[in-house]
């Protein structure tokens, strides 16, 4: 019943196949209850320019070129409360074989989760505990990442799951390989586009975020060696790609 009543609004000029089903899919994990008062989901492929009322987290996101996945948007007096999925991030690293599968399905239910999270502790004060308090925003963030893990959690007992899980382990210690491969041939834009799918895909993939951010440096090197002109399409895309792992909101 709940989850009628969630609007998805379609805002990506490129929807993947199938996201639609992804998301509604993704919906069905977390409890109904959780999920009153949210009134849309909104889907992107862009993201919306930094404006003077851009939160500062969004502001900060931009400016440091950090991946953002997903955020949630409190009622104001003109919208409902709702969440935002930027879907060309979340797909980025996922095969299109695989798309109609439940990998799509873990990585989406885990940033959903995590907003999930936050609009829980928007309305009710609280993620888990009626006592807990959050003094920094980092407390706020883990106990987020905490809720959606105990909703993976519960994924992972569906055999379905469990084997999606493993494919995105495999999947991200291929690209990790690549990325090395790719080094060694002195190759940083492809190293470094290689270990930015790891991440996304594993994002306690701790090696390929350090070696990500050793290719991008050897990038960030080699354009200013070459007077702050980009040498190629190429390293502008790497450069300019988001690439941290997590959300930030
Ligand atoms: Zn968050």
């Amino acid at each position: 019943m709940v989850l009628q009543k969630i609007q998805l609004r379609n805002k990506c000029k490129k929807l993947p196949l199938g996201a639609v089903w992804q998301v509604r899919r993704c919906l069905r994990w977390i409890d109904p209850s959780h999920l009153t008062g949210i009134q849309y989901i909104e889907l992107i492929d862009t993201l919306p320019d930094v404006t003077p009322s851009s939160p500062a987290w969004y502001r900060h996101a931009r400016a440091t070129n950090r991946g953002t996945y997903a955020w949630y948007n409190e009622p104001t007096t003109n919208d409902c409360a709702g969440i935002v999925l930027n879907m060309s991030d979340l797909c980025y690293a996922v095969p299109s074989f695989l798309w109609w599968t439940t990998v799509p399905s873990l990585l989406i239910t885990k940033v959903l989760a995590h907003e999930v999270a936050h609009h829980l502790r928007f309305t009710r004060g609280h993620i888990f505990l009626r006592e807990e308090r959050f003094k920094r925003d980092w407390q706020e963030e883990a106990a987020a990442d905490g809720y959606a893990f105990d909703v993976i959690r519960r994924m992972r007992k569906r055999w379905s799951y469990w084997l999606g899980h493993e494919i995105i382990d495999i999947a991200a210690q291929v690209d990790y390989s690549l990325g090395v491969k790719s080094w060694k041939q002195k190759d940083y834009v492809k190293a470094a586009s290689y270990w930015d799918k790891a991440m996304r895909l594993n994002s306690e993939h701790t090696y390929a975020a350090h070696w990500h951010g050793r290719a991008v440096a050897m990038l960030r090197s080699n354009r200013s060696e070459a007077g702050g002109r980009v040498k190629s399409v190429g390293v502008r895309e790497v450069l300019d790609a988001p690439r941290a792992s997590e959300d930030n909101s």
